[in-house]
């Protein structure tokens, strides 16, 4: 696979099959990511951003399709996979009483990093979390917590970062801070895949933008393509979605 690209995926679908019913989810899904670039994956509730992501995880199995991350093939090599991936959730679950260095080390520990390789203070630096590394992560505030798991999504090095919805209920400040550090880890050479309903949010931050609605691509252009006649991504996607059939 042609190293310039980080995310390839073929033609993935998901039916979901619970009790007699069910949900057609992915359809025919297939783009790409470049190595290096901030790219967007938008979408109303429900769309099937989640399941995607998950796929990627590896915490849900795709029904059929073809997925290489970073040059390895999800079915054949998910160990590799894994490896290649950093991931952001949406919930914030950090244990309270650890403090973000005991936390970088047990999840280095998780991904069998040697403490030799470990790279844990350069990572609290770059997450703006210097200053807290030793405190409970109970008494740091909803953007720390945040940006610390953006920490333990990086201990083993991935080449792509996931975030999932990473500053649902953050405050404007913090929200900016966070985007400074995906900003920042870019810069550094981190291929980012970045998921949000902040529609201003991603038209700031991502270079190209992938629409998905009822499970279906509706939409994938660089930003600045989206926005040519308009300078509002808002208006943009709700008239892109509300094209969509069942
Ligand atoms: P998004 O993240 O874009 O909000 P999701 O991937 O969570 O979308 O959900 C897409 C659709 O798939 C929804 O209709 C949802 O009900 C359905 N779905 C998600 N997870 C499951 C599941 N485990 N079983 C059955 N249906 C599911």
């Amino acid at each position: 696979m042609n190293s310039s690209i980080a995310l390839k995926v073929e033609n993935v679908n998901k039916i979901y099959d619970q009790k007699n019913k069910k949900t057609k989810t992915l359809e025919n899904i297939s783009f790409e990511v470049k190595t290096g670039e901030i790219f967007g994956l938008l979408g109303p509730n429900g769309a099937g951003k989640s399941t995607f992501i998950n796929i990627l995880a590896g915490t849900v199995n795709k029904t059929n399709g073809i997925v290489n991350v970073w040059g390895f093939n999800l079915d054949k090599n998910p160990r590799q996979v894994r490896a290649s991936l950093g991931i952001v959730p949406q919930e914030i679950n950090v244990d309270p009483f650890f403090s973000p260095k005991k936390l970088l080390d047990i999840q280095a520990g998780l991904y069998g990093v040697k403490n030799s390789e470990r790279i844990t203070d350069e990572i609290l630096k770059l997450t703006n979390l210097s200053d807290k590394a030793d405190a409970y992560a109970r008494n740091l505030s909803g953007g720390m917590k945040r940006r610390l798991l953006v920490a333990k999504a990086l201990v083993h090095q991935p080449p792509i970062l996931i975030l999932d919805e990473p500053t649902a209920g953050v405050d404007v400040d913090l929200r900016r801070k966070l985007l400074d550090s995906v900003r920042e880890l870019n810069r550094q050479g981190v291929t980012i895949i970045y998921t949000t309903h902040y529609l201003k949010e991603a038209s700031d931050l991502c270079d190209r933008i992938a629409i998905i609605n009822k499970g279906k691509l509706v939409a994938l252009n660089s930003t600045k393509e989206l926005l040519r006649n308009n300078s509002d991504l808002e208006e943009v996607f709700l008239e892109l979605v509300s094209n969509v059939n069942d």
